[in-house]
């Protein structure tokens, strides 16, 4: 990595160790005023089709100005002019742009970025969905630390885009240059001891952030998750094991609890707390995963090392 990268890092670190935890507070709360003052910008752009950043209906594709929506397609966008984008907007700008509209048509679940589904390897590897299209924004190690010895021996990343499940953008097609600022907070969030955290603003979450919240506070998300007609449709499949004294559990709590889920949209687990919570030697434990409608971290072969 860059020494001077290296060197901000740093003074960022040492910046934000010295500063008290009213200042932190404060600088926390100020970006996120500002977040939420773009995103209101741009959620009211995007129910009208119209991009916040550039003014003009999703449709529009200008030469002269290049902007992210393009990557919606919903004008005659061509592969070619990709690095128009990339050379006006760095990888922050373009994956909170991508999350955004995803986020808004459908949630986090739009937003495959779990960690577990991700190689060690990679130091991100994000599959986001909309409408028709799935973008995948990747990552190596190796990518940060530029192919040493090859004409991308800079930091980069890789970037793949499908339209209808048909290949758009490949991922060898660019060799994508990270902005100092991307390079700077990049190392910072693989920092440990950096305490910092970049989030995507109020409509940036994806899956992983969705399942940490959930694990922090589990009971909360049982009790206020419902279940919808569509398993599919969901966004974490939950599954309720329930163990029963010796004697088995009554059919009638059961139905009850059945009963009491088809009625309120609760989620089973909780009606299951719900009608089974006087018994005696009942214990309950519920595994959350990820439902099937969150896409599939479209991955990228690397071509081996010799
Ligand atoms: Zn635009
Ligand atoms: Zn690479």
């Amino acid at each position: 990595m860059q020494d001077d990268i290296k060197r901000v890092a740093q003074s960022f670190k040492d910046q934000i160790s010295s500063l008290t935890d009213e200042e932190s507070t404060a600088h926390f709360e100020q970006q996120r005023e500002n977040y939420d003052r773009e995103y209101s910008a741009f959620i009211e752009s995007y129910n009208s089709d119209e991009c916040y950043l550039c003014g003009k209906p999703f449709k529009t594709i200008s030469k002269s100005e290049p902007c992210v929506h393009w990557l919606l397609r919903r004008g005659k966008f061509k592969k070619k002019d990709f690095s128009k984008i990339t050379d006006k907007f760095d990888f922050f700008n373009i994956s909170a742009f991508l999350r955004w509209v995803a986020n808004a048509e459908a949630g986090v679940k739009n937003i495959n970025n779990l960690k577990e589904e991700s190689s060690d390897r990679k130091l991100f590897e994000t599959t986001i969905k909309w409408k028709n299209i799935e973008w995948t924004l990747d990552c190596s190690k190796n990518d940060f630390e530029g192919h040493a010895g090859s004409k991308t021996d800079f930091p980069h990343w890789h970037f793949q885009m499908r339209i209808d499940g048909n290949q758009f953008i490949n991922f060898n097609d660019y060799h994508i240059p990270f902005s100092k600022d991307d390079q700077l907070k990049i190392t910072l969030e693989n920092d440990p001891e950096s305490g910092f955290l970049h989030t995507f603003g109020p409509g940036g979450q994806g899956m992983q952030e969705h399942m940490d919240h959930l694990a922090d506070d589990p009971d909360e998300f049982i009790e206020n998750v419902l279940t919808t007609d569509n398993p599919e449709d969901g966004t974490v499949h939950m599954q309720s094991i329930v163990r029963g004294p010796k004697g088995g559990i009554s059919g009638d709590k059961i139905n009850e609890a059945l009963e009491m889920a088809r009625n309120t949209g609760k989620s089973l687990a909780h009606c299951f707390r719900e009608t089974l919570s006087d018994d005696e030697g009942v214990s309950m434990s519920t595994i959350a995963s990820p439902a099937d409608s969150v896409p599939e971290i479209a991955k990228r072969s690397e071509r081996k090392r010799r």
